[in-house]
């Protein structure tokens, strides 16, 4: 089968995924005797804690935990790793909030500040429009854009790129447009959606916790806000994706409440299809007291993800963040999508990102194919999907080693 659909809701995981663990875990003593207990659960298909957690970000062996984290990436999805064809569109960088890890923002007045209005917009996506499809588009929260400027703008862009879905609006820019029109959270999304709006990305969840909100992100929308919000969304049938930004200043355990909090939405909603974790990137920033995450750290994250996360299908290497190198590792640490083609990024670049733009489906196959993976083309919510082969590769050369 080289092509097939899914459900929203199942997002192209096995059904059956939990029967297959048993097999994938296979016998306990070969695994170190303080992962056990937690390799024991996994196979039974029981959810893990907040203490199985800490052992996991605490365990000496890092590759074990990866092991096991892909045990249920391979139940999921066997060896299938996904992509998208997308282009990144961030429509202004002009913000009324100074969160202090954001190297994005400007003010209205800073010579750099820019606004994409609708036709600047749909020329923007028009140059990459002939080969995606999605536009992710999230930016500053403009003081003047209300709900029906967004809702002129997703109208436009479905009339002009039908093919094209639109995944956009973190949930603090929902709450800035609620506020600046008047409306409840429930009537802006619906108004987006009507509008041409097809799925929220889950940018702006940071940490879920208001102690570490009020120092990193002081003024931007609650932990519960972030959450009725995406929830408000997954009612609407709105699919969303949910994020989380580590190595500032939080603990583990506020790493994994975090995760918790999220698998608790998905238990009645079933609407965050893919889970995001990306490490804080230092450049042009103002947190100098952030604990930056190290590469392992980053792996350890990204299988600790997919062994808290039993509600969301998919874990995200986001490699527009974590660089392409470790994005191609992260497929065997529990992590089965790598984002997509992108083309043009600005927020993780002018955070420090030096991960190339210029992605086309052939490179990306070959990160996944040199991971293990089949690569697989996807749509934006998961639903249709597409082995994709590419062309053979050149011969390698063979590099001549130096004689003792
Ligand atoms: S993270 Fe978002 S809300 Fe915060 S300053 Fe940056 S653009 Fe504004």
């Amino acid at each position: 089968m080289s092509a097939w659909e899914s459900s929203v809701l199942d997002a192209g995981s096995n059904p059956e995924w939990k029967s297959l663990l048993p097999k994938l875990v296979g016998d306990l003593d070969t695994w170190s005797e303080r992962m056990q207990p937690i390799a024991a659960k996994v196979s039974n298909g029981e959810r893990l804690t907040l203490a199985d957690g800490i052992v996991l970000f605490e365990h000496p062996n890092l590759s074990e935990v990866g092991r096991l984290a892909n045990c249920i990436r391979s139940a999921r999805f066997g060896s299938n790793a996904f992509f998208n064809s997308n282009v990144h569109v961030n429509q202004t960088n002009i913000c009324v909030l100074a969160c202090k890890f954001c190297a994005f923002r400007r003010s209205k007045k800073a010579k750099d500040a820019y606004a994409l209005d609708i036709n600047a917009y749909l020329e923007d996506l028009g140059q990459y429009a002939e080969h995606v499809d999605e536009v992710h588009s999230v930016g500053g929260l403009h003081p003047d854009w209300g709900v029906e400027h967004y809702a002129e703008l997703f109208k436009a862009s479905r009339e002009r790129f039908p093919h094209v879905s639109i995944k956009a609006l973190t949930a603090v820019e929902i709450k800035h447009l609620s506020q600046l029109s008047n409306m409840s959270y429930k009537d802006t999304l619906q108004r987006l959606r009507d509008a041409g709006l097809g799925s929220l990305p889950g940018g702006g969840a940071e940490i879920l916790d208001d102690g570490v909100r009020a120092i990193i992100c002081n003024g931007k929308e609650s932990s519960s806000e972030y959450l009725e919000i995406h929830r408000t969304a997954h009612e609407l049938g709105i699919p969303t994706n949910c994020t989380m930004l580590f190595g500032t200043i939080e603990t583990l355990e506020q790493r994994l409440m975090h995760m918790i909090q999220l698998r608790e939405v998905n238990d009645d909603t079933s609407g965050f299809q893919c889970f995001v974790p990306y490490p804080f990137l230092p450049d042009h920033t103002r947190l100098p007291e952030a604990q930056l995450a190290t590469g392992s750290e980053i792996l350890r994250t990204i299988a600790v993800s997919r062994l808290m996360l039993d509600t969301i299908p998919h874990i995200k290497a986001y490699r527009m963040n974590i660089g392409d190198e470790l994005a191609e590792l992260a497929l065997q640490y529990g992590a089965d999508d790598i984002d997509g083609t992108v083309q043009k990024e600005s927020i993780m670049h002018l955070a420090g990102s030096t991960t190339p733009l210029d992605h086309d489906r052939i490179r990306l196959a070959r990160l996944i194919t040199d991971a293990g993976c089949v690569p697989v083309q996807r749509n934006t919510t998961y639903e249709r999907f597409e082995i994709f082969v590419p062309p053979e590769p050149k011969p390698r050369r063979g590099l001549k080693m130096a004689s003792p």
